[in-house]
């Protein structure tokens, strides 16, 4: 077999044709799935000359060319969109500061609005945004507060979807001792508002001791540093639980989680995360990710599928080179970005196809199997991503900010790259890939994808219905029953060998959502994508117990998603943003 050849499913390549391939001026596509992957191959692989005179870049394009059509591993949609193109802008995710001031404000306006014209995401901590009813000096007026401004942000990145690649996303922060913090929590509870945002409260340890002790809790002026208010934490804590158990929103960061795993606290502390949560940066950093498709990874042998920890290992190194080149090759939106992310070189690799993984090994997602496997991947796969990182290290240098970093003490590893490891949601790529998305259940057994493009194509998920087919379960009322339930567990003559492994995002309780996220979280040096499905039924104490579980297991943050709690629910996943 050629393995040059791309086998790319109906809808794989509907979202390359609508938004990733280079068309002409008059709108015609001019490239097809194979020049794209090789015009970025191409691009990335040229960087190697940077460091090496002499670089093979021939053969180094060839891999990497195969490390993508054959869907083993891709990079974030900007690096495929823009790579060897002239906008050339290849990162997904950026933070940057919003300063209290009108001047301030505006100006990260339209720095957010240069990001979202190519196609990255922006993130913003609104904490240092003085609250509402301030003094405003310069009018002897009154201050509009946080949320007034998110609103400004909102409408530019409405204007800039008109004529962007992907709708822009953003993502608002703001700290949990924030006077105007109970408007952010209940910003979003209308539909329809604020709908370029997902929201999160950056929660301090110190906040969630004084939530399980009951205890009072000091709301701060940014402008003063003045108490303006103190409150009962568990209080605002059971009002934050509310507004998610309603529609979602807000998420919660775990912000001292977060920088307790920043690795270069002398730059700064870290406020904000893009728009998805799993990548925590410094004001003006922005990261490149890509995602190892690990479904991919296994040998099928006597009658049954094995992991292939050698492919594993070999797509890591190759990935994280990958990576480290998008760096180099991207053309920055700014030029406090471009220093602030060269000096870091953060990079984000992540996984995706985890739930077909898991169902190829037969191990059902909601198992202490599957926690002691992810266990054991987890640490395998951040371990390479780090032993990659360092001979990288050792080929072109540690990155400049090392000294400055955690890692600069004797005998502490050289890393060429601030951070290794994220795991994104992977709403487009892994379409791409045609694989599960990130770290998540299936959505559904069988569904209609509607990403992108309007009327998407009906799908069945290959492996049940090669399942079903060889059980002879196979008909057409079958699939009519699973998609209109999404779920098989209530189809009485499935057998439960089969229910037990085609389990979905529905079917598991928050609890081993929790679980599988903090797992991954305990080798990941950014964070996790993960939204914790609950049912219809579950209550707001449902939701605090898991908001308490996911603290307590050290995630860096949590997003919930009760069943049916937004009108406009899509059955097609996509990233939230
Ligand atoms: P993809 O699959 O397209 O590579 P992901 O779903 O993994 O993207 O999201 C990764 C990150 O990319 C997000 O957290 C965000 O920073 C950025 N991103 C995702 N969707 C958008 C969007 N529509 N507009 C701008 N940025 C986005």
């Amino acid at each position: 077999m050629n393995k040059n050849i791309l086998f790319l499913s109906p809808n794989a390549k509907l979202t390359l044709e609508k938004r990733y391939l280079k068309r002409n001026v008059l709108g015609k596509i001019i490239e097809s799935p194979e020049d794209m992957f090789r015009r970025v191959a191409k691009n990335i692989a040229s960087v190697d000359l940077i460091y090496n005179k002499k670089a093979d870049i021939v053969s180094m394009e060839e891999e990497f060319y195969h490390l993508m059509t054959s869907l083993q591993f891709l990079p974030n949609s900007p690096a495929l969109m823009n790579a060897g193109r002239h906008l050339q802008q290849l990162l997904a995710c950026f933070v940057l500061p919003v300063e209290d001031s009108i001047e301030g404000i505006f100006d990260t306006v339209k720095q957010a609005a240069l990001i979202h014209k190519s196609g990255g995401g922006t993130g913003f901590s609104f904490s240092r945004i003085r609250p509402k009813n301030d003094i405003v000096s310069a009018s002897c007026g009154m201050a509009s507060g946080p949320v007034s401004f998110m609103k400004v942000f909102n409408e530019a990145t409405e204007a800039i979807n008109q004529g962007g690649f992907r709708r822009g996303a953003n993502m608002a922060a703001l700290n949990v001792n924030h006077p105007d913090i109970f408007d952010f929590i209940h910003a979003k509870n209308t539909e329809g508002v604020l709908t370029n945002f997902n929201i999160s409260v950056g929660i301090t340890n110190a906040f969630m001791e004084a939530v399980e002790n009951d205890a009072p809790f000091p709301l701060i002026n940014p402008r003063t540093k003045l108490v303006v208010k103190t409150i009962r934490a568990k209080v605002l804590f059971q009002e934050i639980v509310q507004s998610a158990w309603k529609n979602g929103e807000p998420g919660v960061l775990f912000i001292d989680a977060i920088n307790a795993a920043n690795p270069t606290p002398l730059l700064g502390s870290i406020e904000g995360t893009n728009p998805c949560g799993e990548q925590p940066l410094l004001p003006y950093e922005a990261c490149v990710l890509g995602s190892v498709n690990v479904s991919q990874m296994t040998t099928y042998k006597n009658d049954h599928y094995e992991m292939n920890w050698h492919t594993l290992e070999k797509t890591i190194h190759l990935a994280v080179h990958f990576l480290d080149n998008v760096i180099d090759a991207t053309k920055h939106p700014l030029p406090q970005i471009e220093v602030l992310t060269k000096g870091n070189r953060k990079i984000g690799l992540g996984i995706m196809g985890f739930a077909d993984l898991l169902i190829k090994l037969n191990i059902p997602y909601n198992s202490e199997e599957a926690m002691r496997f992810t266990d054991k991947l987890l640490r395998f796969f951040s371990g390479k991503a780090n032993e990659a990182s360092e001979r990288l290290a050792s080929e072109r240098g540690m990155f400049p900010n090392y000294e400055k970093s955690i890692y600069a003490r004797q005998n502490g590893p050289k890393y060429r790259n601030a951070t290794r490891t994220t795991i994104a949601p992977t709403g487009t790529i892994s379409i791409i890939a045609n694989c599960s998305s990130g770290i998540e259940p299936l959505f559904a057994i069988a569904y209609t994808r509607n990403v992108l493009v309007e009327g998407g194509l009906p799908e069945i998920h290959p492996f049940f219905e090669n399942v079903a087919k060889k059980r002879g379960l196979y008909t057409d009322k079958l699939l009519a029953e699973v998609k209109r339930e999404g779920s098989i567990q209530n189809i009485a003559y499935i057998p439960d060998d089969i229910k037990r492994i085609f389990t979905t995002a529905r079917d598991i309780s928050p609890e081993y959502h929790v679980k599988i996220q903090s797992i991954c979280q305990k080798y990941i040096d950014n964070a996790v994508s993960k939204t914790i499905n609950f049912p219809k039924e579950s209550t707001a104490e449902d939701v605090e117990k898991v908001f308490l579980l996911a603290y307590r297991s050290g995630c860096k943050g949590i997003t919930i998603y009760r069943d049916k709690s937004r009108m406009s629910q899509a059955l097609s996943f996509e990233c939230a943003c």
